[in-house]
């Protein structure tokens, strides 16, 4: 299980936006303990019908999209708009979603929402996925503090942006994530 907590695209509140699976963006989930509101991800998926071909009467070039569909589209009759020919078309599909791209400054990578356990530190986006995430970079942080080798794994670290490894920010960022966990 991925969790994100997300500022509320409705209440503006903390939200939740989980998937099981990081290679299944497409599962994912949006929901709002505060105001309720709950969708998918494929509730913001549309399609484009696309229709390319030459018309088989006339030889000239048929180029038609018919954007923004909610379902797939099986079937289109259509005139071709040279001759008029009409002929039943199965068109292709593109995919779009519509995320919410409020993408500044840290957001999640399924709904595009802004990450609710976020804060500028002396000119740097500082920011955690969730509060598991925020809690282990605290103990990252408290432990280099006291200059403890810590039992952090690894990875985590090292995806670690360098202004929380730097010890003149860890006062600060104490701080910060301190303000973040009562928010
Ligand atoms: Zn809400
Ligand atoms: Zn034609």
């Amino acid at each position: 299980m991925i969790e994100f907590a997300v500022k509320c695209p409705h209440c503006k509140k903390e939200a939740w936006v989980g998937v099981d699976d990081p290679r299944f963006y497409k599962k994912g989930m949006l929901i709002c303990k505060n105001c309720m509101h709950a969708e998918r991800i494929t509730h913001r998926q549309r399609y484009n019908a696309i229709v390319k071909r030459n018309c088989d009467e006339c030889g000239k070039r048929i180029e038609i999209i018919i954007p923004n569909q909610r379902e797939k589209v099986v079937k289109i009759t259509l005139p071709c708009p040279t001759c008029g020919t009409t002929r039943t078309y199965e068109p292709t599909h593109e995919v779009i979603t519509h995320r919410y791209n409020e993408l500044k400054p840290a957001h999640d990578p399924i709904f595009h929402l802004p990450l609710w356990l976020q804060a500028n530190v002396k000119g740097n986006v500082f920011w955690a996925y969730n509060r598991k995430h925020l809690q282990e970079i605290k103990r990252y942080v408290n432990a280099k503090l006291r200059e403890r080798t810590t039992s952090i794994g690894m990875t985590m670290v090292e995806r670690l942006p360098q202004f929380i490894k730097e010890a003149k920010n860890r006062e600060a960022l104490l701080k910060t994530i301190e303000r973040l966990e009562r928010k």
